[in-house]
């Protein structure tokens, strides 16, 4: 067995350990600790693929929310055990919850302030819209499989997370009664660049956004618009998406 999955095994058998013996508080305790281990995996990947992401490090607000995101709450109970490897899990409905290097890198890379508001366009599990819910003042999250929407609504709202507001559509649209936006990101990979979401985007904001199809290679790109509207684009790495569905 290699380095990583001797941890792996490591933080399975942990968290075994834990769930059998432990007081709520200690659970609380270990998971923390699995978020712990797994922030320092996301720091590495980010040197690996610093050139490709154009930086080589996060900035500690997003490592922060990563830290303090609990997500375990985000997925299946019986996939708990793996919540904090680094990869995407099954969330129901055909549909994932992204892998967490991905989630902090795609968060790092909106450059988005405290004072920020943005739109999230594949509300998922909510686990994004968690950690993003923790960087900025405000989130839109659209969702286009109403069950995992509602879900998704009442799970935030448990985790007193009052600053998401999740709606059920197609998020090709956006949503333009909430616009603009300071930045905006997509969880799903589409065939080319949504036009309402560049239309929703504000002058000298950013859009992370994955292109391609299942079937092949898709790159995350950065879509910036510049103070005087103009479109700038940039792909950055290979990624894997589920795609985005609708009837655009
Ligand atoms: N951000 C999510 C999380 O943290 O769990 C993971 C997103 S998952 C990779 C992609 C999500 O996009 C799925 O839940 C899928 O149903 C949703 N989706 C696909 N097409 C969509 C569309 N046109 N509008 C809104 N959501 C869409």
């Amino acid at each position: 067995m290699n380095r990583k999955g001797l941890l792996q095994s490591g933080a399975f058998l942990v968290w075994v350990f834990v769930l059998a013996v432990a007081a709520p508080a200690q659970q609380e305790d270990a998971y923390r600790g699995l978020r712990a281990g797994l922030i320092e995996e996301i720091r590495a990947d980010v040197k690996l693929t610093s050139e490709r992401i154009g930086r080589a490090r996060l900035t500690d607000r997003v490592l922060q929310a990563m830290l303090k995101v609990p997500r375990h709450e985000f997925v299946p109970d019986r996939l708990r055990p793996y919540a904090y490897e680094n990869r995407p899990l099954p969330i129901g409905f055909g549909q994932t919850i992204s892998q967490p290097y991905i989630v902090a890198v795609m968060t790092d890379l909106m450059d988005a302030s405290e004072d920020a508001t943005v739109l999230e366009v594949g509300t998922g599990s909510g686990y994004q819209a968690a950690v993003l819910a923790e960087c900025v003042k405000q989130v839109y999250s659209i969702e286009i499989i109403e069950e995992l929407g509602r879900e998704a609504a009442e799970r935030l709202e448990r985790l007193g997370y009052r600053n998401v507001e999740v709606r059920t559509g197609d998020g090709y649209y956006g949503w333009k009664e909430k616009a603009p936006f300071d930045a905006i990101m997509v969880t799903a990979a589409a065939s080319h660049i949504p036009p309402p979401l560049i239309e929703q985007l504000k002058p000298g904001g950013r859009m992370i956004i994955p292109i391609g199809s299942a079937f092949m290679t898709q790159h995350l790109m950065l879509v910036e618009k510049d103070p005087g509207s103009k479109i700038k684009t940039r792909q950055l790495l290979p990624v894997a998406f589920v795609p985005l569905t609708g009837g655009h």
